[in-house]
């Protein structure tokens, strides 16, 4: 059976969440346009990975050979003290073996230019910051800052970790009393970062350049709460990212902030204010350099100076070979919203999950939401309330779930890497001589809890293949 012919569906957000969004709806023949606050797109980052159980929708969508293209398959990720002693290494090509697939390694600028580049430009409205939504009886009307209005039957709110579209909902849910206080606690944040990417550089220097795969080179830093991870990319660049737990978080958000600095911070404190995080810096804001206090970025980069570079050389002839553009500050934020959609309107992505970034869970699992979200809009019976209702009860009840354990893997993950002291040294020797499941299971992607396929496109003839 066809979609409703009058189904429209708006994002909000030109992310890589809205955008694959968009591209699959236009592979189901549903109509949909995206508005995006940014009037320039400029995407930020460093690498991206896309775990294994995601190649099968890019394959389905027409893309994998363009992504093979722009990425590297992930061979494994090798861990060294910063003076270069080898620790462990955890082998990720198990993945092959079980779903015929790999993890990929790209940029996420290159990702995201590829999926923006399917995206016809009349679907597509830059410069245009949601600020209001009112339901009508056959859909929603969305107001932008510019005072514009659209309309769609249901809108997606596809805009990030500081979702507007999230602050909307929730403030109307909170009026009626019906939103759950731990929704309005504040992302949590206690770590974080400097990432960049470097411009090309010479093979002939830096030999693993040419390498077919890609394995990330973490390096541990003893006695102090940095450590750095490195590796090469297509078009002869090197990603890293230096960073770790930083009690300077304390002291430099306050409670009224978007993020919370502390655990156990009141539940009612520093609801996210979309005005300040959601409009800063010239793609998501989040990642803009503007929100951060300067000095850090220098601070952490000089704690890693002093670190054995596993390609030759000195780790700052890597980092002062990244053009400045190319630098983000970065808090690894991380919260499970429990409310995902309400009426007519529901979340895709960081806005309804933000998990820290390892293994490229918040790529992949806002691609898991989309497919999922377009599966079930491709057999919408009508366009009324309690149809699009009963499908975004299905859409939380199938992807709540994975979606937590993702971002509780990632957080077990970080948690491995970052800890300091004897205990957390001790764990390490014996994670990475004996890989534990979890980790395996987020490495290879069971995590997701399934391997799902476009289910009105042609089934990739590898998926097939069972691999549980
Ligand atoms: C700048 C940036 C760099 C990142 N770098 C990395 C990385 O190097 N490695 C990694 O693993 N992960 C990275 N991430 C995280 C990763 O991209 C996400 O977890 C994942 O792609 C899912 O993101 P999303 O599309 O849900 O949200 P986002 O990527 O945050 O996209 C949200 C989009 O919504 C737009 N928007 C926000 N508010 C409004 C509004 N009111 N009206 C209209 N549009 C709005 C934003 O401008 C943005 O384009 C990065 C995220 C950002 C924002």
């Amino acid at each position: 059976m066809p979609p409703p012919s009058d189904l429209r569906v708006l994002i909000v957000g030109a992310g890589l969440a809205g955008l694959i969004m968009g591209i699959m709806l236009g592979k189901a023949g549903i109509d949909y346009h995206i508005l995006e606050q940014a009037s320039r797109l400029r995407p930020l980052g460093t690498s991206i990975t896309l775990h294994p159980v995601v190649i099968d929708l890019v394959d389905q969508l027409g893309l994998l050979e363009e992504m093979f293209a722009l990425s590297r398959p992930l061979r494994g990720i090798t861990v060294l003290t910063s003076k270069g002693r080898r620790m462990g290494r955890i082998d990720t090509r198990s993945s092959k073996q079980k779903l015929g697939r790999q993890a990929l390694v790209m940029s996420r600028p290159d990702l995201h230019e590829l999926l923006l580049s399917k995206i016809p430009a009349h679907r597509l409205t830059t410069g245009m910051r949601v600020i209001g939504m009112a339901e009508t009886q056959s859909g929603v009307m969305v107001t932008c800052a510019d005072e514009s209005t659209f309309f769609g039957s249901v809108v997606v709110g596809a805009d990030g970790a500081y979702s507007a579209t999230r602050h909307i909902m929730y403030s109307s849910l909170k009026k009626q009393g019906r939103l759950p206080e731990s929704d309005l606690n504040p992302l949590f944040a206690d770590k974080q970062c400097v990432v960049g990417m470097t411009c090309p550089l010479d093979p002939q220097k830096y030999p693993v350049l040419l390498n077919n795969s890609c394995e990330v080179k973490v390096l541990l830093g003893k006695d102090q709460h940095t450590s750095m991870w490195i590796l090469p990319l297509r078009g002869n660049r090197i990603a890293w990212c230096v960073g770790g737990p930083d009690p300077r978080l304390q002291l430099n958000y306050s409670p009224s902030s978007p993020v919370s600095s502390g655990r156990s911070s009141p539940a009612s404190s520093g609801r996210p204010s979309i005005s300040s995080s959601g409009s800063s810096g010239s793609h998501g804001g989040r990642h803009s350099t503007s929100d951060w206090y300067p000095e850090t970025a220098i601070e952490i980069c000089e704690d890693v100076r002093n670190f054995k570079c596993p390609y030759g050389g000195s780790v700052m002839d890597i980092i002062e070979a990244t053009p400045k553009g190319l630098v983000s500050k970065v808090l690894l934020e991380e919260k499970m919203y429990h409310t995902w959609h309400h009426g007519r309107v529901v979340l895709v992505g960081d806005a309804c999950h933000k998990i820290v970034p390892f293994f490229g869970q918040g790529a992949s699992q806002a691609i898991l939401d989309a497919a999922c979200l377009v599966n079930m809009l491709h057999g919408l019976p009508s366009i009324s309330a309690e149809d699009i209702t009963a499908i975004f009860e299905k859409y939380f009840a199938q992807r709540s779930g994975p979606a937590k354990v993702a971002s509780d893997s990632s957080r077990e993950f970080a948690d491995l890497i970052y800890d300091q002291g004897f205990k957390a040294d001790m764990a390490r020797s014996i994670v990475l001589r004996f890989t534990p499941t979890w980790l395996l299971r987020m490495i290879i992607g069971t995590s997701t809890g399934s391997r799902p396929v476009l289910d009105f496109l042609p089934r990739p003839s590898s998926s097939l293949k069972s691999w549980q």
